[in-house]
């Protein structure tokens, strides 16, 4: 009864289902663990046979009456089938082991039943872990500890040329580049032992003998970082990756026309031999050159002529600098040489000339023959500039000398050349390279009628900003921009930024604003005055009705009958004249009638001396009862007091300007200072 009694404890004590059966499959009795896995009573249990009761769906195919009979017959069976519960009807997989034991003079069939869910979910993982290995772009090599390959997917195939028969056995060293030294691979396995994990860029060999970079991540997998059981490697291809990086590195470093290094590239490496020429006896000689006349060029030849031409160029220098010299284009036509040596103005002057020289038979360029000359400046370092860049500019400055004084020639930098005698010089260069690099901006000088309450309009006038934050006034530059033929290009770019800044405000104002800008004398006569200022109307949709134009006596008296006729060209387009710093010049209103003007500026230094100055009371009385009675607005500049205001006030000055009134005012105060009067 004791044995009875054990036996009946290990039968419930299995893991496994157990259930015993006669030969009908009659249920004669269950264990503990059955009841679990079936969620059912014994009762339930006997009032089924065996396949009804293990079945999730019926054994349509005589499958588990097959392993039945067999087991019957005295041979055990082992299967997997698919059960339900009882009492919710969850179906799940099981193993069945089915053995004919006797018991006594009857025979019995005993079923022990594994449910292996989770083994089935293990493998159906499994199998998508290989769905994975083998369609991933990304090369996969598993190594044992040993560091043998055991598993290779296929993209590994395509990557290295081994086919997974020959990578398998195999060390990965017969990837191994000679890329890397022994430090990196030490390093890499340093890593994996404390980490567990390495990941870098690494090249490697392919079958057929290619060196490649790959992107590679290994990891150890095990219980124990440093005991680990396998090796995962997983890698991709970079070589097209790096060829991009090379290629963007390449565009971003070289000009695109000629293949010469550009600016960056250029400052670079001037950079580093500026540190060796601290270290060592080297000097550094700055070559700047300009063609001369490249705008004709273009203009007459078209661009793409140009273009050619400034490869054939960048060939021809090409071919007289020494290897170890560097050439670079600066932009447009500019270009710039680095020469890097012990006595170097000697070898500069001698490279200069056959630069020179190299340029004495002409260019041919789309079937013409051109000829081509330079203007050169050189700057040397130590002796003429601190830095990479203030050497370059000082070569520019040089060259931009050799320029003024007839092209075709190359000067030295000298020291002098930012000295007062060449401040000028310095201003135009500065000018030209502030153009460039839109350091110009406007501001705004309200007018008002005479009473000083209502707004008539505003007169934009130019400021310069240099990088340094320092403010050069317009009658400082104006002058120089006018001489060196860069006003019309300023003049043009204040009207842009002035309609631009004002359109909207204009819009809203019934169209009463009256928006002023200067032009210069020099300005007037240009062949494209009224095309560029159109354009701009256009492009910015600024109505030409509401545009005065400034132009000053002096100019419109410089050749009367053109200014006429630009100025009617003006004026049939709805643009407004006005005649600026008036007094200062002929004063001739006879001739002012001639043109089509509907206002006069006074002159501010007849303004300012109101109070103290009785001639000059009169000659602003004089002018404003001239101008009047030939139907023209008169505006008083430069009103800085109360006295003055009042003064123009009698006398019935139309409009008034000064700082008593207002200051000029950036476009964003400009746009307050009108809410805040509405
Ligand atoms: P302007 O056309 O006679 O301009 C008036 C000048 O007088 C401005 O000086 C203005 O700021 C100043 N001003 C106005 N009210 C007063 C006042 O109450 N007191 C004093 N002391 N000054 C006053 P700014 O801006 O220095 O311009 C100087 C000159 O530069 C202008 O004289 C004009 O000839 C020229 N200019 C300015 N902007 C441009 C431009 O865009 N194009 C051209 N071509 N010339 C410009
Ligand atoms: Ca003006
Ligand atoms: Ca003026």
């Amino acid at each position: 009864m004791a044995g009875q009694d054990l036996y009946r404890n290990l039968f419930d004590a299995l893991y496994d289902a157990v259930m015993i059966h006669d030969l009908d499959g009659n249920i004669l009795e269950v264990n503990e663990a059955a009841l679990r896995m079936y969620g059912a009573t014994r009762e339930v249990f006997r009032r089924y046979t065996m396949v009804e009761h293990y079945s999730a769906y019926p054994d349509s195919e005589g499958h588990l009456q097959e392993y039945w009979r067999r087991c019957v017959e005295g041979e055990p069976q082992l299967f997997e089938w698919r059960a339900r519960r009882a009492h919710d009807g969850n179906e799940f997989d099981v193993e069945v082991y089915l053995s004919r034991v006797r018991n006594g003079r009857q025979n019995l069939i005993l079923a022990m039943v594994r449910d292996i869910t989770e083994r089935q979910t293990m493998v159906r993982e499994l199998r998508l872990f290989q769905r994975v290995f083998d369609n991933a772009i990304e090369g996969i090599a598993v190594t044992d500890a040993d560091g043998t390959i055991v598993s290779v997917n296929p993209a590994f195939t395509t990557i290295t040329g081994y086919s997974a028969e020959e990578a398998i056995g195999q060390n990965p060293r017969i990837l191994k580049s000679d890329r890397h030294d022994k430090t990196f691979y030490r390093e890499m396995w340093d890593s994996l032992i404390t980490h567990g994990q390495w990941s870098g860029e690494i090249w490697n060999r392919r079958k057929d003998g290619e060196a490649y970079p790959e992107w590679l991540n290994i990891t150890a997998i095990g219980q124990d970082v440093s005991d680990p059981l396998y090796y995962v490697s997983v890698f991709h291809d970079i070589t097209e990756m790096k060829q991009k990086e090379k290629q963007i590195r390449y565009q971003a470093l070289h000009d695109a026309l000629t293949g010469l290094p550009n600016r960056v590239l250029f400052q670079d490496r001037l950079q580093v031999s500026l540190k060796r020429a601290q270290r060592e006896p080297f000097e550094i000689a700055v070559v700047f050159f300009d063609l001369d006349n490249f705008k004709n060029i273009n203009d007459s030849l078209g661009h793409s002529a140009g273009d050619m031409l400034l490869q054939q160029l960048a060939q021809r220098l090409g071919r007289v600098v020494r290897s170890q010299d560097t050439l670079g284009r600066l932009g447009g036509d500019e270009f710039v040489m680095m020469i890097a040596a012990p006595e170097v103005s000697r070898v500069a002057v001698d490279i200069v000339d056959r630069l020179l020289g190299s340029l004495e038979k002409p260019f041919h360029i789309d079937g013409q023959e051109l000829f081509v000359t330079v203007s050169i400046g050189l700057a040397f370092y130590p002796s003429d500039a601190r830095d990479a860049e203030e050497l370059v500019v000082n070569a520019d400055l040089a060259m931009y000398r050799a320029k003024h004084q007839g092209k075709n020639q190359y000067e030295f930098y000298s020291a002098e050349m930012n000295a007062p005698v060449h401040e000028r010089l310095e201003l135009e260069f500065n000018l030209r390279r502030a153009i460039e690099r839109e350091e110009f901006s406007i501001v705004l000088h309200p007018k008002f009628e005479v009473s000083g309450r209502r707004l008539t309009g505003m007169e934009a006038l130019v400021r310069w900003t240099r990088p340094d934050g320092e403010n050069v006034p317009p009658d400082r530059f104006i002058p120089v921009a006018e001489d060196a033929g860069l006003i019309d290009r300023i003049d043009i770019m204040v009207l842009e930024q002035t309609c631009e800044a004002v359109r909207e405000l204009v819009a809203c104002s019934d169209g009463e604003l009256r928006v002023a800008v200067n032009l210069s004398s020099r300005h007037l006569y240009h062949p494209y005055l009224v095309e560029q200022v159109l354009g701009v109307l256009q492009r910015t949709g600024f109505p030409a009705s509401n545009l005065e134009v400034e132009v000053t006596e002096t100019a419109l008296m410089l050749e009367i009958e053109r200014a006429a006729a630009k100025l009617a060209e003006l004026a049939s387009h709805g643009i407004h004249i006005s005649v600026d710093d008036f007094g200062t010049g002929y004063s001739s209103l006879y001739y002012l009638k001639k043109l089509p003007v509907d206002c006069v500026k006074i002159d501010r230094s007849f303004v300012a001396d109101l109070d103290h100055n009785s001639d000059d009371a009169e000659i602003v009385a004089g002018i404003i009862a001239m101008a009047q009675n030939l139907q023209l607005r008169v505006v008083a500049e430069g009103v800085e007091t109360k006295q003055q205001l009042e003064y123009l006030q009698r006398q019935g000055c139309d409009e008034v300007q000064g700082y008593y009134l207002s200051r000029p005012l950036s476009p964003p105060e400009f746009e307050r200072f009108l809410l805040e009067r509405s």
